[in-house]
């Protein structure tokens, strides 16, 4: 995929995740505050924009991304801005230069950036927040580096899927989630879900 491709589907991912934004809502309402779907609505409305100005002309993959997760800090607010935003700017620090965006790419995006949020956030995989969809896209990521890009992106994004559906069994240790603790068992983390949907939608415009 080139950087036009990558471009186009980060742009698709955005409406994608703009429109979810009540599913977000309703998750976070259960186990949070209520607001992340108008966080990432907000963060990917931002993104929508930035996509379609013709005068922003990304250098690369890693220019690109950095961008994404810059914007997505400066108009997000809450955790997940921090977070997403993290992912997105520290994933992209070894992307610099590269113009083909293809499975050993996103096996490195996925993993340094679980590191770098898990160095900003502290959480494990199993303390219910996005990690755990993160945790489970990068594992898979790294046994699939030798697939072509469209044959290894339904796998991770189904991964990441799986590992948001497992949140429902843990109890929240971060956020405010944790101040609702064992109530928060039977319910998806909303962050986890974020997290699968943009993997997901990454992967519905690849297809
Ligand atoms: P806030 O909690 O400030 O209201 P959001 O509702 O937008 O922010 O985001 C909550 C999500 O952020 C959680 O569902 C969780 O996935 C993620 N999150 C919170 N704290 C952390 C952390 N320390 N590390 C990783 N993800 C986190
Ligand atoms: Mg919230
Ligand atoms: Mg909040």
């Amino acid at each position: 995929m080139n950087l036009l491709q990558v471009r186009k589907m980060m742009l698709f991912t955005a409406e994608q995740m703009v429109a979810s934004e009540p599913t977000l809502t309703a998750l976070d309402q259960v186990v949070g505050d209520g607001d992340h779907g108008i966080g990432m609505k907000r963060g990917f409305s931002a993104i929508n924009q930035l996509l379609q100005d013709e005068q922003f002309q990304p250098n690369d993959i890693g220019d690109l991304f950095k961008q994404i997760g810059t914007k997505l800090m400066t108009s997000m607010g809450g955790a997940s801005g921090a977070i997403f935003g993290t992912l997105f700017r520290a994933g992209s620090k070894s992307l610099s230069g590269v113009t083909d965006f293809n499975s050993p790419v996103l096996a490195k995006w996925l993993n340094e950036g679980w590191q770098a949020v898990y160095q900003r956030g502290n959480a494990k995989p199993g303390d219910k927040t996005m990690v755990d969809a993160l945790a489970a896209a990068a594992t898979t990521a790294n046994q699939l580096t030798t697939l072509p890009l469209a044959d290894a992106l339904p796998k991770i994004a189904d991964s990441a899927m799986q590992g948001a559906e497992k949140t429902k069994q843990m109890i929240a240790v971060f956020g405010r989630a944790k101040n609702l603790g064992d109530r928060t068992i039977g319910h998806m983390d909303p962050g986890a879900v974020s997290m699968a949907y943009i993997l997901k939608y990454m992967n519905e415009y690849l297809q």
